[in-house]
């Protein structure tokens, strides 16, 4: 089945609200096996409105609208459902004497224009409101399309999708099964990944492949859907299986846990334990691991040196280092790592120190430039440098962050 779905406000179209009714709706569909093949977002206008509802009825077999549904003259969705499909919208004295004793319940009256609210296309189911004054409608039509309208305030809209709408709508679909499965991997860029997995999760169209990517982390969705669980199941484990060959080491979760966590799991399970010197990351790295419940089994704590005083004072970087190479810079990176790790008594140290910008750098070392340094057992001392593109501080912060996580993972592994 194939839906289109309408907002309605002219709220909608400024610049300070977002229609993100449709996105809780698209989210409830495909979960259904329904696709969105249209969004709209139309003003209080009723021919617009009318016009719109026309063509998504030329586009699916479900047609969702949301807002309009007030009692003030600017709400008209469902007088342009009336033009659209030619229905008569009829006068629903229940309706109306339910408006009538919700108000008396608040000790009011209710206003003469909420009347506008009792009026229900013919033929229409209504759907109830038990959020608010506004009653959904489900409408059959004879060419079998469907016409809902929902109300527009989502803590209204979405109680009344789930509980009138939805199961409706799933009562005349077939049964789906549906398999996930979640891939996370770090260590690579989206364009990278996509090269080396596109040519196999392209030859299936179910399950359905989709990459998130956000600062240094990728996450891979599958989602199978067929009418027998075994086989929804079968599917991802098939496509899954490919896609994990191709990426080896580079997925670090398969239960959709972020990548602080996959560190965790490892140094707990090797008895070992982690801790952190931040310069331009000041706290974001241990702030992640302490994220994760249970983290003290392995994170200890470490040191936030975001100048040179501090570098110096905290963890002993050596002056004539720092004058000779600067803060950003493979030495220094090595020294905190060190330093950190035999101050907090671990068996790991991660440093970082780098340019987050947009200013600063050095003609060696332009922004976006970071050393990330690990210190572990046996005398293991590594520094890697990092270039991230671009001057955008908050990315570059977290670009660093989610690396070093990475370098632990793979130097545990
Ligand atoms: P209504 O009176 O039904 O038109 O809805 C009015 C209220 O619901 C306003 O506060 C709107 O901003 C909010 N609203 C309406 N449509 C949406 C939407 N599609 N997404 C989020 N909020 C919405
Ligand atoms: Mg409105």
């Amino acid at each position: 089945m194939h839906a289109a779905i309408i907002a309605v406000g002219s709220e909608l179209l400024t610049h300070t609200r977002l229609d993100t009714n449709s996105l809780f709706l698209t989210e409830k569909l495909n979960l259904l096996g329904v696709e969105v093949v249209l969004k709209m977002v139309v003003g209080d206008h009723r021919g617009k409105l009318e016009a719109a509802i026309r063509y998504c009825l030329n586009h699916a077999e479900l047609v969702i609208l949301t807002g309009g549904l007030g009692p003030t003259e600017d709400d008209l969705t469902r007088e342009a459902v009336e033009s659209a499909t030619g229905r008569a919208l009829v006068f629903d004295s229940h309706i109306c004497g339910a408006l009538e004793a919700r108000f008396a319940s608040f000790g009011r009256k209710m206003a003469e224009i909420n009347k506008r609210q009792a009026f229900v296309l013919e033929g229409a189911e209504i759907l109830p409101n038990a959020k608010g004054t506004a009653p959904g409608q489900w409408l059959a039509m004879p060419s079998r399309q469907i016409i809902v309208m929902l109300p527009g305030p989502p803590g209204e809209m979405k109680p009344l999708a789930e509980e009138e709408f939805l199961p409706r709508l799933q009562r005349m679909l077939p049964p789906l099964a549906l398999s996930t499965l979640t891939l996370r991997v770090a260590g690579m860029g989206e364009s990278e990944l996509d090269v080396l997995i596109a040519p196999i999760y392209k030859q299936y169209e179910n399950p359905v492949t989709t990459i998130l990517a956000k600062a240094g982390d990728l996450t891979i969705h599958l989602r199978a859907q067929t009418t027998s669980q075994v086989e929804a199941d079968a599917l991802t484990s098939e496509l899954g299986a490919k896609i994990e060959i191709a990426l080896g080491d580079r997925i670090y979760s398969r239960d959709g846990s972020p990548l602080e966590a996959a560190v965790l799991r490892l140094l707990i399970a090797k008895g070992q334990s982690v801790a952190v010197a931040e310069s331009l990351t000041a706290g974001m790295l241990g702030s992640r691991f302490a994220g994760v419940a249970g983290a003290s089994k392995a994170f200890v704590g470490g040191f936030i040196t975001y100048n040179n005083g501090q570098k110096q004072g905290l963890l002993h970087v050596d002056p004539w280092v720092l004058a000779e190479h600067g803060e950003v810079s493979e030495p220094v990176a090595l020294q905190m790592a060190a330093s950190a790790r035999e101050q907090a008594n671990s068996h790991w140290a991660l440093s970082l120190t780098g340019y987050a910008g947009p200013d600063g750098g050095t003609e060696e070392n332009p922004v976006g430039t970071v050393f990330i340094g690990i210190a572990g057992p046996d005398g293991y001392l590594k520094s890697h440098r990092f270039r991230y593109p671009g001057g955008d501080r908050e990315r570059i912060r977290q670009f660093s962050v989610q690396s070093s996580l990475n370098l632990l993972r793979l130097a545990l592994d």
